[in-house]
């Protein structure tokens, strides 16, 4: 840079001092002359447009080994690819070779060539040679091919000895590479060599180089018939040159002259339309940007979605979507925004879905699981409540609409079960689970927490493809660098993915003995104590997707056993609308969406049944991972309760050694095991006011709530609900809570058909004691609702004989058998 302004200003110098003399020499030097020379010299100065060239340009996307991925028009209808960064050396010798030998020794003109062209051209009657040079020749570029007249050749050569005094002869031959005309719409060396021959300018030899160096000034060369004989006839003129000025050798030149010419244009490739897309509309529009794609797995993910689309519409499910992020940069590794469309139908395939917000289904429950270990309010196998609850209008169900009272949190997380999450997100916070999910990078959660709810963690919530897989990136890093930190936390290793490449580390210096660069002590991480989540519960979480990987909604989990271990959830929206499956390891993140990109949902479709063979056979491309690497030093093993998981106390009749994570050590002990009282044969319950302490047995005994229990206990025959009391001890349980109303044990029920011949409903009613209280009924051992204060139903059961079974808050039963007529 320095160098080329000390060179303009040499030249400039020069030139002031070739003016000065002439102006000494003239006899008569009026004030009159000089200011007209002034005048002249000022309208020569400003007389070349700022910029040469302002076309726009087509927008090109390279993968992270400099092949094209994939390039967008120019709004003109060229192939113009932005302006190159550096000239091809074969493409420097052979343009030079051929239009103008002494380009580097010329002040923008050539006298000698210029007489020599006006010479052949008066000979021949017409207009032959050009006598231009390269500079010449881009000013004419610049300039929309203007007729040739002698007046604007006149006009070209001062504005070239004027661009020399602005460019150096390298940017002048890259104006002139990059905006030359190559045959039909293309425009510059770059498109050119992927439009003829498929490939970087940079990688093609002497005779290809050789055949695009001859086409700016004859572009018409390129079209098939009788031009290509000429075409070759030129090639070869310019390769023996190159052998003649010694820059081939004699078997090159051979070799070359055997090349064959390119027959057609190559289609130029489109492997991440979608990636080229969302360039398109970011701010780098019109530009070339070298992404982190690996092209070949970008090609094989591609493959991958073609052939599984192929099997899924036959279910009318037509778009999916996949992105595969390297975990230690968050570089974009292959990014497949949708499907193509298959047989020319159109099902939205342009729609990038990796960045649309869709409902995020289960999704988000590992982060919750993570949050609660996290924050020390669960231990990684805590029970946590299975049992009917009522959202605001609506209540949830699992997917196999059953209740198992409870289970273990671990368990509940990878059989992906939706009450126990409600449970446990009931118990973080609305609230404190919304700023994590902001924190953490989520872009799409638009509306307040309240208007949420706890709906949050079941798919209320929109996410974005490319922000969850950024999340789960930024759990894998913090695993992987909780020992290079020494147990400290980077915060900036929670960071949104990205897909332009760079060149810029920041941790690294090429020359060692240089000082740090201000920017460089700038952006030295700063290491806090604690992470937005710690190493311990992200490792716990993953190893929690690790362990059952059996989703409740799935059958078959079976098949995708792979030999890879891989941390993985499904998550399926309300109305099976949206399939995704997120894998990871301690290298690669993959995250997988299908659905219709119109929201149409579909039966069938499940984030295990269609998104994650997906993922798997992504999987299978990518080279093995090592699992993660536990962080022991924020780790503690410690005994816990192997019933309820809690920490365990002396009552706890088993107990399991296990790594919890250090703030788990705070989590209360097992509330679950007590102190029981039974008389000598221990049958009974007994009071200290029936029997004497001397005759009492002490038993630990495992009790659940009430309800938790009712529902446990059909799911767990080893439970043991409590004795009842020694006839003659105190019991409130004794005198009865509820009984019903309607139905009578063993009624016949007949349900009315109304006016439109329409069945209609029987109201069921019961009655409770207590006010307040909650009652769950269900029909036939299924759920059906819950009622509270006025205890009525309406039903419509099938024909045939039925049971009717409420169990209340304390876990008091009441049952009753009817038919229905
Ligand atoms: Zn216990």
């Amino acid at each position: 840079m320095r160098k080329m302004v000390i060179k303009t200003i040499l030249m400039d110098k020069n030139f002031l001092r070739r003016l000065k003399s002439i102006l000494q020499h003239m006899r008569r030097r009026s004030i009159i002359a000089y200011a007209l020379l002034l005048i002249l010299f000022i309208f020569y100065w400003f007389s070349l447009p700022k910029k040469l060239f302002n076309d726009s340009c087509s927008t090109v996307i390279y993968a992270s080994d400099n092949n094209l991925l994939g390039a967008m028009i120019a709004n003109d209808g060229q192939w113009r690819f932005p302006e190159i960064e550096k000239v091809p050396p074969k493409f420097e010798k052979c343009i030079c070779q051929f239009e103008d030998r002494h380009f580097y020794g010329h002040p923008g003109f050539n006298p000698v060539s210029l007489v020599r062209a006006m010479i052949v051209n008066i000979k021949r009657g017409k207009i032959v040679q050009g006598g231009s040079t390269i500079t010449m020749q881009t000013i004419r570029l610049s300039r929309k091919n203007k007729n040739r007249t002698f007046y604007e050749k006149i006009v070209e050569i001062i504005l070239s000895t004027r661009a020399e005094i602005r460019y150096s002869k390298n940017e002048i031959l890259k104006l002139f590479a990059s905006n030359a005309p190559f045959g039909s719409n293309v425009v510059g060396i770059d498109a050119a060599a992927w439009r003829y021959f498929g490939r970087n300018a940079n990688q093609l030899s002497w005779a290809e180089t050789a055949t695009l160096a001859v086409l700016p000034n004859a572009p018409s060369l390129i079209f098939p018939g009788k031009n290509r004989e000429l075409l070759l006839v030129k090639r070869n003129l310019l390769l023996e040159r190159l052998y003649k000025s010694g820059t081939i050798d004699k078997s090159t030149l051979q070799l070359s002259k055997l090349e064959e010419l390119p027959s057609k244009p190559f289609p130029l490739p489109q492997l991440a339309p979608h990636l080229l897309t969302r360039v398109y509309n970011s701010s780098e529009r019109n530009k070339l940007i070298k992404t982190t794609i690996d092209i070949d797995l970008q090609q094989k993910v591609n493959e991958i979605i073609e052939s599984h689309v192929q099997k899924l519409k036959s279910n009318e499910i037509f778009n999916a979507a996949a992105l595969v992020a390297d975990v230690e940069t968050g570089n974009i590794l292959a990014y497949v925004g949708n499907s193509a469309s298959i047989n020319k139908e159109d099902h939205q395939n342009d729609v990038d879905i990796i960045i649309s917000p869709r409902s995020t289904g289960s999704i988000l429950k590992p982060i919750l699981y993570a949050a609660l270990l996290d924050a020390g309010e669960i231990l990684p196998y805590t029970l946590v409540p299975d049992i009917p609850v009522m959202l605001s209008g609506y209540s949830p169900k699992n997917y196999s609409k059953t209740y198992e009272g409870a289970v273990h949190a671990n368990k509940a997380l990878s059989r992906s079960l939706n009450i126990p999450a409600v449970y446990m997100l009931k118990d973080y916070g609305v609230d404190r689970f919304y700023g994590l999910l902001k924190r953490l990078g989520l872009t799409t959660l638009d509306y307040p927490a309240d208007r949420y709810g706890l709906s949050l963690i079941l798919g209320g919530a929109e996410g974005k493809l490319w922000d969850i897989a950024g999340v789960y990136a930024g759990f894998a890093r913090t695993v992987n660098h909780f020992s290079q930190n020494s147990g400290l936390y980077n915060l900036s290793d929670i960071k949104p993915l990205n897909y332009i490449s760079s060149n810029d580390t920041i941790y690294e210096s090429e020359n060692r003995n240089l000082k740090p660069s201000k920017k460089l002590k700038k952006n030295r991480p700063i290491l806090l104590r604690k992470g937005i989540i710690d190493a311990a519960p992200i490792w716990l979480t993953f190893k929690a997707l690790l362990e059952v990987n059996r989703p409740e909604d799935e059958a078959g989990w079976e098949w995708f056993l792979t030999s890879k271990k891989v941390a993985w959830k499904t998550g399926t929206s309300y109305g099976f609308r949206d399939g995704w499956a997120i894998g990871i390891t301690s290298k690669y993140v993959v995250a997988v969406w299908t659905g219709n990109a119109d929201g149409e949902g579909r039966p069938g479709l499940t984030g295990v049944d269609c998104a994650a063979p997906i993922m798997f056979d992504i999987f299978e491309k990518l080279p093995n991972a090592p699992w993660f690497n536990q962080p022991y030093d924020e780790m503690q093993r410690i005994p816990v309760c192997s019933m309820s998981g809690h920490r365990s106390t002396s009552l706890c009749t088993s107990v399991d050694t296990i790594w919890v994570q250090e703030s788990g050590l705070k989590t209360t002990p097992c509330p679950y095991h007590k102190l029981i009282h039974l008389d000598k044969t221990g049958k009974f319950r007994v009071t200290s006011e029936c029997e004497s302490t001397s005759q009492m047995l002490h038993v630990p005994w495992f009790i659940l709530p009430p309800v938790e229990e009712w529902y446990y206990k059909t799911k767990n025959p080893f439970y043991k609900t409590l004795p009842s009391f020694k006839p003659g001890c105190l019991n409130s349980q004794d005198t009865k809570q509820m009984d019903f109303i309607y139905p009578k044990e063993n009624a016949k029920v007949f349900i009315p058909i109304d006016i439109n011949n329409q069945k209609s409903r029987v109201i069921f009613e019961i009655a409770h004691r207590k006010p307040g209280i909650i009652v769950y009924w269900h029909l036939d051992g299924i759920y059906i609702g819950s009622t509270k204060d006025i205890h009525q139903l309406a039903l419509d059961p099938p024909k045939g004989k039925h049971i009717l079974e409420l169990v209340d808050e304390n876990g008091n039963v009441i049952t009753r058998k009817f038919e229905v007529e």
